[in-house]
């Protein structure tokens, strides 16, 4: 039975992320969004600590880590990824941008702990890995992947550009799509994991941002570059075809919906204590409609966030006890994206002028909070994924 309760275990985790949130990303969070592109070198410390707990068991990490699926669905647990979206939540509460500046808990580690086989998971562990899927002409449409990859004796030899490549300029390698013959498509499309360091591999540019400007998002070009065939992830059967490399996604979207859900609850409490202090006081024993309209307003966002939250829990719970989550964890990121982006804006509005001044930091959570209705899957298209779903239609039939 499902049982969306925080585990004992992790309450002493959740605490530490929580203080740590509040500790060392939220008195950062103005510094990093001025000066985008400046390495936050407090993250660092940070960084050893998660690795720390990550050692000892007691924490599946602050970001992707630890999100490998248990083997057996009769194993009931509360694992990694619970773990994950549950600390996520709290380190967003701090600074989102930040959380995606994390040394090592990149989504290109959640990648590699989706599909990776043991030996890949040993040679690749410490490696902080960004995520490279979208291209100059391919975004939503993962499917029409253009860089490519061909076999050239025990190598694959990676041709393209990648662009907006989150912590692409910092992270030790990226996890590269790309088709081994465009003639197939999807079947055909891999991912690769491509160490910085690989002659061919070139970072061209950092993107400037409405929001998450502590986060750096790069502009990758692949041109000849060789990488050993051992690091394709995964099989490199073209019958186990796309999903393989899709997988990926049931294990990501419920870590960006918890990315959403901390960066909300970050808005609804600083505009309760604004609206406590100008009087207005959020009662939950009286009927809303006899309550001020801005208290009204905000139990009805608090309402929506809850939604989002046990969606989210819902996800990574299934993802924990091998149940096929893919439809709850485009349910939990498209609830969550779109709770996020109307409770950040809607916090703004009832805050007034502290709302959209750099006073408060409730105007960059609006701007941060837009991202995570796009990245790993925009709106519409969770929203397309959960019609196919319920809908038993294939992506040809429902585009
Ligand atoms: C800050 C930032 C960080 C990012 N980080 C990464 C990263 O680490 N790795 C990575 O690979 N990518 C990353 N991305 C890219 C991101 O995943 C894409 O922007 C996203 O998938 C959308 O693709 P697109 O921008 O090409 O938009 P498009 O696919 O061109 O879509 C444009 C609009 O059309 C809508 N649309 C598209 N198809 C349909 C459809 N079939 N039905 C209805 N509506 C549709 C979309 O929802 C969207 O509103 C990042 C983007 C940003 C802005």
């Amino acid at each position: 039975m499902i049982n969306l309760e925080t585990p004992r275990k992790f309450r002493a985790f959740i605490n530490q992320a929580h203080q740590v949130a509040a500790e060392m990303l939220r008195p950062n969070s103005r510094r990093y969004d001025l000066a985008e592109h400046e390495y936050p070198v407090e993250l660092d410390m940070l960084a050893a600590l998660v690795d720390g707990l990550g050692a000892s068991g007691n924490g599946a990490g602050a970001g992707a880590s630890g999100v490998r699926r248990t083997a057996s669905a009769d194993e009931v647990v509360n694992g990694s990824n619970l773990s994950s979206v549950l600390s996520i939540m709290e380190m967003c509460w701090g600074d989102v941008g930040l959380l995606l500046s994390m040394p090592r808990q990149g989504l290109g580690n959640s990648a590699i702990a989706s599909v990776a086989s043991d030996e890949q998971l040993r040679r690749f562990a410490g490696v902080w890995a960004g995520m490279a899927i979208t291209e100059p002409g391919c975004g939503s449409d993962s499917a029409n992947i253009q860089t490519t990859a061909r076999l050239d004796g025990d190598h694959y030899v990676l041709d393209g550009e990648k662009i907006f490549v989150t912590a692409g300029g910092r992270c030790d390698a990226v996890v590269v799509w790309a088709t081994l013959n465009k003639s197939l498509g999807r079947a055909a499309i891999k991912s690769f994991v491509v160490p910085k360091d690989t002659p061919g591999l070139t970072v061209e540019r950092l993107e400037h941002k409405l929001g998450i400007r502590a986060s750096d998002t790069a502009t990758i070009r692949f041109e000849n570059c060789r990488v050993p065939a051992e690091n394709l992830l995964g099989s490199a059967s073209i019958d186990r075809g796309f999903a393989g490399v899709m997988q990926t996604f049931d294990n990501t979207r419920p870590l960006v919906a918890a990315m959403a859900v901390g960066c909300a609850r970050a808005s609804l409490e600083l505009t309760r204590s604004l609206l406590a202090e100008a009087g207005v006081d959020v009662d939950y024993d009286r009927p809303v409609h006899l309550q001020p309209a801005a208290a009204a307003s905000y139990l009805a966002m608090e309402s929506d966030w809850e939604a989002a939250y046990l969606l989210t829990l819902q996800a990574a719970w299934m993802a924990d006890n091998a149940a096929p989550n893919s439809l709850q964890a485009s349910m939990a990121k498209a609830k969550a994206g779109r709770t996020a982006n109307d409770i950040t804006l809607r916090c703004v509005e009832l805050a007034g002028t502290l709302g959209y001044s750099e006073h408060e930091l409730l105007e960059k959570w609006a701007r941060d909070s837009k991202i995570l209705d796009i990245f790993e899957g925009t709106q519409q298209i969770q929203q397309l994924i959960v019609a196919r779903r319920l809908l038993g239609k294939t992506s040809a039939e429902l585009k």
